[in-house]
């Protein structure tokens, strides 16, 4: 049998938790492939060691290092960048065939059968059916084609500003010529319920294969309850409420003791940008009761997972919690003053300060009816309005 990998690609450290549950989901199904990830410089040379231990090849990939004409020719087009990085999977050349995964893929039952499909095959973009999803493709690494690819893009650029616009113009007798090359929906299944047809995932959800977390939330950005190892669910994904559950477990098992304080260098970042999440993970301590450090952790989890909108309404951002915060802060004046011993300065606050802290009075003295789940609903309503679909963002705010 030739020579076959599974092949991702992580910037970040925060991507790399992807591609070490994605790479333990492959060993999980018994894959007889090969794992490779592709990483960038930007890669902490601790999460480097964790990928070693699990990807049977970590090659790294420099963009702006390369000095050949075709990546000169790309770098003139800045806003390819993380784009160009994927197309690198080509010069993957020590085999046959390869399947390149998201990091934000997780494989649920063994598809070893897509190595033999050929170039390239893919399954169709949920919201545009006629071009396919560039999560998932099988395809056969080749220098000549990289560079092709990579002049085609330099030329026409993409029209969606990441790789699945080049991907698709590249590839584009995809969508009407070899049924061969559409694979079944089940090998890159959109977890999130705005791209999903919901009958149809419960009616085939045993029949998935590979599910894509396509979108903004990311499984290791949803709330995790690092004591009882359970994943909050956010509503959005209550279909695919098992898989996340499984996208955790491995972490726990196989993952999070390979965190370790190496990744402590990391600790500049912690809660400031996904980076930092891998080293903030590494501090918890799983089925343990929190520790004060913890709960700072998964304070700024909350905050980050507020950010990608999805809110632990049932929880700690209660509707509850949360008016009680609004009146605390209202109620405090920075030197730690009640407002109420402050009527006399009332001036010297800000006219938008004024009006909300007569805004919460009038609310507050109006016998205000216990919140009612109602309330709970709306506010996560509001915060969790449909996103834009995933390939329509741009790469670069990522
Ligand atoms: N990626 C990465 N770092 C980033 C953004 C993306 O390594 O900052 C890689 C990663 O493998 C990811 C893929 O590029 O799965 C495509 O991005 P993403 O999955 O976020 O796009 P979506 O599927 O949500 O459109
Ligand atoms: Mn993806």
């Amino acid at each position: 049998m030739s020579k076959c990998a599974w092949v991702t690609l992580t910037t970040n450290d925060a991507y790399s938790l992807g591609a070490m549950v994605l790479a333990h989901s492959l060993k999980r199904v018994g894959t007889v492939h090969d794992l490779v990830v592709m990483i960038t410089p930007t890669v902490s040379e601790a999460m480097r060691s964790r990928l070693r231990d699990v990807f049977d090849l970590v090659q790294e990939v420099n963009v702006l290092d390369s000095k050949d004409a075709a990546n000169l020719a790309i770098l003139a087009r800045p806003e390819l960048g993380i784009t160009f990085t994927k197309l690198h999977c080509w010069k993957l050349v020590q085999y046959q065939k390869c399947v390149f995964l998201d990091s934000d893929t997780l494989v649920i039952q063994n598809s070893d059968e897509l190595m033999e499909r050929e170039e390239l095959s893919a399954a169709p973009e949920v919201c545009w059916p006629d071009c396919f999803n560039s999560g998932v493709f099988v395809y056969r690494p080749n220098e000549a084609t990289f560079n092709s690819i990579i002049e085609f893009a330099a030329k026409n650029g993409s029209f969606d500003g990441g790789d699945q616009g080049i991907l698709n113009s590249y590839f584009s007798q995809w969508a009407h010529t070899d049924i061969s090359k559409h694979l079944p929906y089940t090998y890159n299944t959109a977890a999130f319920a705005v791209y999903s047809y919901l009958p149809a995932f419960k009616e085939f959800k045993n029949k998935i294969k590979i599910l894509h977390f396509a979108g903004k939330m990311k499984p290791w950005l949803l709330n995790f309850n690092s004591e009882t190892k359970v994943a909050q669910i956010p509503p959005m994904f209550t279909h695919a409420g098992d898989f996340i559950q499984l996208w955790w477990n491995i972490f726990c098992d196989n993952v999070h003791q390979k965190l370790s304080d190496q990744m402590l260098p990391h600790a500049e970042y912690f809660f400031q940008e996904e980076a930092g999440l891998a080293g903030a993970l590494a501090q918890v301590r799983l089925g343990e009761p929190r520790s004060t450090e913890q709960e700072a952790y998964e304070a700024s989890m909350r905050r980050q997972c507020w950010e990608v909108g999805n809110i632990d309404y049932t929880g700690r951002d209660s509707f509850d919690n949360i008016w009680k915060k609004i009146t605390e802060t209202l109620e405090t004046k920075p030197d730690g003053k009640s407002a109420d011993d402050e009527n006399a300065s009332i001036t010297s606050i800000t006219p938008p300060e004024i009006e909300i802290k007569q805004t919460a009075t009038k609310l507050l003295t109006s016998n205000l009816p216990t919140p009612s789940p109602a309330k709970s609903t709306t506010i996560t309503t509001n915060k969790q309005a449909p996103q834009p679909p995933a390939r329509q963002r741009s790469k670069k705010s990522k």
